[in-house]
C-alpha cells in the first residue's frame, strides 16, 4: 500500500545489503528492482515478506528475475502509471510517536508545529486526488518545500527522506483562527479550559470541541448541534487518561492505539469527572486518542482531562469539510474556529467499534479504515457499483477480487446528504479508476440510492437484490466464504419481495441464492415509519396481537392517538405486516415503560439493552413456539408477550424482564438454528442486521452456538448495519455475473 513509507524503507534496507537497483509506486504497489549478491537478495526478500513495513499491507510478493542491468547505485525512481493496474490509496493514520516527539520537543524546528505528518503517518485519503500517492497527487502540492524540508527530503539518512508529507512551520500548512490574530492554539485551549466551544479543522472534517467535564458546555453545545440524545464521543490524549475513566482491555487499548484510532465504545467507570450528559442513561463511553498533532497541542494547552470531540454539522447533515462551509456553518456553534489552509479533498468521518469477545465490531467504518480494499471470494467479471441502503448508508465499489466500501455516508434522506452521496461515488470511481457496468440497489423501490441508481443507468444495468439476502452475502464475503450457510438477520427493517417489512429473517443461502427458512410472525406497523419513532405502537401490535387488552400506563401517549392506533389495528391501511426483531425489541421498550418514543432509530432498543446489563447464567427464557409445520416456519412471539405482561403485572423489575427478553432472543435463535441444521445438515451461522450490533444478543447467540457445535460468523470488518450491506450486494452481484460459469 501506498504512503506507508515503503519506499523509503527499501532504500534504506537496499543499501545496507549493498544491492543496487530502484525502487517505485506502480499501480497499486511497489515494484523493487534489485541487484547483488544471491545472499544479499535472499536476505532482502526474507525481510521484506518477515519484516514489512509497519503500516503496510502486503497482499502478495510476485519475484522475477531479469536480466541484469548493471546499476551502480540503489534509487527512488518516479511514479509509474501503469493503466490496469488497480490503484490503492492509503487510510488516513494516527499519529506516530516520531512526530509527537518533535511536536513536544522545544529544540526541535517543527515543535509546537500542529500539522506535520511522515511516511508514518497524517492524512492520506483525505488530502488524494488522484495515484500514486505522491506530493503532487495530494491537497500538499500548494505548499513547495524549504531548502531545510527539501534537505532532509533527499537524505536517505533522515526520518523524513521521502516523506510525501513534509512540512515545517516555514514551508508547511498554517493554523490560523478565524477572525482573529492571536495564536491558535493558546486562544483555543484556553477557550475550551474557559468552557467555550471551539470548532477545528480535523483530518477528514471539521469537528465541535468542549472540555468533557464542564456540563455547562456540554448541554450547550448540545443544544446549538441540535443533539438532544445521541452519545457524544469524546478525545483524551493518552492510554492512561482511557484508563482512568473507563474499564479497558488489552484488545481494546491495540484498537484505541492503533493508525486507525477510531472511537471504541468502553464501560464507564462508577465515577469519573466528565458530564453525564455526553452520554445520557449509557453504560459506555465512545473513547479516542487524540490521532492528530492538532488534537494533542490542543489537549495538552487546554490542560484538560477529556474534550468532547464530535462531527462539525448539524443534525444530521454531512459533517463540513469547507472552510467558508464553517465559517457559514458551525460559526453559529462555536466561539472560535481553528482553521488551516491545507484543503480536505474527502471529507470522513471518525470510525466507531467495539469490542465483543476480544473480536472487534465494527459499527460505523470510516477514517483510519477506507478506502483499503476487501478481498472478495469470487471474481467481478465487470466493474459493480453497489448502492446500500438508506440509513447509515455505504456504497461499494467492485473490481476483479477486491471490494472498496466506502467510508459511513449517513442518511440518505436529507438532500444534502444525497447530493454528497453522489459526489463522493464519482470520487470514488474517479481516484480507484473504477467505471460500474453494474450497479445494484435495494429491493426496495423508495430508498434514495435506488432512485440514484435508476437515475444513472436503464433496468439492464441494474440489479436489486432483498435487503436481508445482501446482510447474509454481507457477513458471508467480509470471512472469504462462498457456500450455503444459515443466515440469521436480525434487523430493524427490509423490503420483503411479498409486500410485508421483514427483519427477523433466517435465510439458508449464499450468493447466488436463499430461501426464507423461518421467520418471526407477522404484526402491523401501526402508521408505519411513525411506529419505529414510536415504541409504544409496537408494544400496542405486539399485545394485540397476542389477544391481550390491558395496556400499561404511558402518559406521554395522548388517548387521541391510543385510539386512532387502535383503529389502525382494524384495518390494514397505513399498518403493513412485519416480522422485525428490532420493533419486537422497541415493542418491550415501551411495555417495561423505558420509552415510548425515541430520537433515532433503536434507542429504545439499546436502552433496553443497558437496563439488561448482564444476562446472568441460568436467566430463564420468555416461552415462544416455533411452529415447524409451516414453511418459512414461524416463531410465534404471542406466548412471549403474554409472559412479559405476567410478570409486568406481577411487579417483576423491568430489569429483570429485560434480561429474561435478551434470554428469550438468545433461544430463539438457537432452537431454530438446530432445527434448520437438522433439515440442511449445514453448520455454519452467520449473524448479521443491526440487532447484531446489541452485545448481550451477540456474545449469548455466539456462546450458546458454539456450544452446540456450530461454527459462528459474525462482523469484524463492516458493521452488522445497514453500512454492511453495500458489500453484500456486491458480492451478490459478482455471482449474478458469474451465474452461467
Ligand atoms: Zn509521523
Ligand atoms: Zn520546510
Ligand atoms: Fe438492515
Amino acid at each position: 500500500m501506498q504512503g506507508v513509507g515503503f519506499r523509503p524503507l527499501m532504500y534504506q534496507r537496499a543499501t545496507r545489503w549493498q544491492l543496487t537497483g530502484c525502487v517505485r509506486n506502480q499501480g497499486g504497489g511497489a515494484w523493487i528492482e534489485i541487484e547483488g549478491t544471491a545472499e544479499a537478495l535472499d536476505a532482502f526478500l526474507a525481510q521484506l515478506v518477515e519484516q514489512p513495513p509497519l503500516r503496510a499491507r502486503i497482499d502478495h510478493v510476485d519475484v522475477r528475475l531479469i536480466p541484469e542491468q548493471g546499476s551502480t547505485r540503489f534509487v527512488i525512481e518516479p511514479s509509474a502509471d501503469v493503466r490496469g493496474d488497480q490503484p490503492i490509496v492509503s487510510p488516513d493514520l494516527a499519529m506516530c510517536d516520531a512526530c509527537r516527539g518533535e511536536l513536544f520537543c522545544p529544540r526541535d524546528r517543527r515543535h509546537d508545529y500542529a500539522l506535520l505528518s511522515c511516511t508514518q503517518c497524517g492524512p492520506r485519503f483525505t488530502i488524494t486526488r488522484a495515484v500514486p500517492y505522491d506530493r503532487a497527487n495530494t491537497s500538499l502540492t500548494e505548499f513547495p518545500l524549504c531548502a531545510e524540508c527539501q534537505r532532509e527530503y533527499e537524505d536517505p539518512t533522515n526520518r523524513w527522506h521521502h516523506a510525501q508529507g513534509i512540512s515545517c512551520p516555514k514551508c508547511g500548512p498554517q493554523l490560523h483562527l478565524y477572525a482573529s490574530m492571536a495564536d491558535a492554539i493558546t486562544t483555543a485551549a484556553s477557550a475550551l479550559a474557559a468552557g467555550q466551544i471551539v470548532a477545528l479543522k480535523s483530518l477528514g472534517g471539521y469537528q465541535l470541541a468542549c472540555d468533557a467535564s464542564n456540563a455547562e458546555a456540554v448541554s450547550r453545545l448540545r443544544s446549538l448541534k441540535q443533539r438532544d440524545a445521541k452519545p457524544l464521543a469524546i478525545m483524551v490524549s493518552d492510554l492512561e487518561t482511557a484508563r482512568r475513566l473507563t474499564h479497558i482491555s488489552a484488545a481494546e487499548e491495540r484498537l484505541l492505539s492503533s493508525p486507525a484510532a477510531p472511537i471504541v465504545l468502553l464501560r464507564q467507570r462508577a465515577e469519573h469527572p466528565l458530564a453525564s450528559s455526553i452520554a445520557p442513561r449509557n453504560r459506555d463511553l465512545g473513547i479516542m486518542l487524540a490521532y492528530t498533532p492538532l488534537h494533542a497541542a490542543l489537549l495538552h494547552a487546554a490542560r484538560l482531562e477529556a474534550l468532547v470531540m464530535t462531527s462539525g454539522n448539524a443534525g444530521d447533515e454531512p459533517i463540513v469539510c469547507d472552510d467558508q462551509q464553517a465559517i457559514e456553518r458551525l460559526g453559529g456553534m462555536s466561539d472560535w474556529i481553528v482553521m488551516h489552509n491545507r484543503p480536505i479533498v474527502m471529507r470522513c468521518d471518525d470510525s466507531v467499534v467495539r469490542v465483543v469477545d476480544e473480536s472487534v465490531l465494527p459499527l460505523r467504518r470510516a477514517r483510519g479504515f477506507v478506502p483499503a480494499p476487501i478481498d472478495l471470494p469470487l471474481t467481478c467479471r465487470q466493474p459493480i457499483l453497489a448502492l446500500g441502503g438508506q440509513l447509515k448508508s455505504t456504497f461499494a465499489l467492485g473490481a476483479e477480487r477486491q471490494a472498496f466500501v466506502s467510508h459511513h455516508l449517513g442518511d440518505l434522506d436529507h438532500l444534502e446528504s444525497f447530493a454528497a452521496f453522489s459526489e463522493t461515488i464519482d470520487h470514488y470511481q474517479r481516484l480507484l479508476r473504477i467505471d460500474p457496468c453494474l450497479f445494484v440497489h435495494d429491493m426496495h423501490p423508495d430508498y434514495a440510492s435506488t432512485t440514484y441508481a435508476r437515475q444513472r443507468v436503464p433496468a439492464e444495468s441494474r440489479l436489486a437484490v432483498q435487503h436481508h439476502h445482501a446482510h447474509l452475502a454481507s457477513c458471508l464475503a467480509e470471512h472469504g466464504l462462498n457456500e450455503p450457510v444459515i443466515g440469521v438477520i436480525f434487523d430493524g427493517s427490509g423490503y420483503g419481495p411479498d409486500g410485508s417489512i421483514w427483519g427477523g429473517e433466517f435465510l439458508i443461502g449464499d450468493y447466488t441464492s436463499y430461501r426464507r427458512a423461518a421467520h418471526l410472525n407477522n404484526v402491523p406497523l401501526l402508521g408505519g415509519e411513525q411506529a419505529i419513532r414510536q415504541p409504544w405502537r409496537c408494544a400496542l401490535a405486539h399485545l394485540r396481537h397476542a389477544a391481550i387488552d390491558w395496556i400499561p400506563d404511558w402518559p406521554e401517549v395522548s388517548h387521541s392517538s391510543l385510539s386512532a392506533a387502535r383503529k389502525l389495528l382494524a384495518g390494514r391501511f397505513q399498518a403493513p405486516l412485519t416480522s422485525s426483531v428490532g420493533r419486537l425489541f422497541d415493542a418491550i421498550a415501551a411495555l417495561v415503560q423505558l420509552r415510548t418514543a425515541v430520537q433515532f432509530e433503536g434507542q429504545a432498543a439499546l436502552e433496553l439493552e443497558w437496563l439488561a446489563d448482564d444476562t446472568p447464567e441460568g436467566v430463564e427464557p420468555y416461552p415462544f413456539e416455533l411452529c415447524a409445520s409451516q414453511s418459512p416456519m414461524q416463531i410465534d412471539t404471542r406466548p412471549l408477550i403474554a409472559a412479559v405482561v405476567h410478570d409486568l403485572r406481577a411487579g417483576v423489575s423491568p430489569r429483570q424482564i429485560a434480561q429474561r427478553f435478551h434470554g428469550t432472543v438468545i433461544a430463539m435463535v438457537v432452537d431454530v438454528c438446530v432445527v434448520l441444521r437438522e433439515q440442511t445438515d449445514m453448520n455454519t451461522v452467520a449473524l448479521s442486521g443491526g440487532v447484531f450490533m446489541n452485545v448481550l444478543v451477540l456474545s449469548g447467540v455466539t456462546a450458546r452456538l458454539r456450544e452446540r457445535g456450530f461454527r459462528v460468523l459474525r462482523h469484524e470488518c463492516v458493521p452488522p448495519n445497514d453500512g454492511g450491506l453495500s458489500l453484500g450486494q456486491l458480492a451478490i452481484a459478482a455471482a449474478w455475473q458469474n451465474r452461467d460459469n
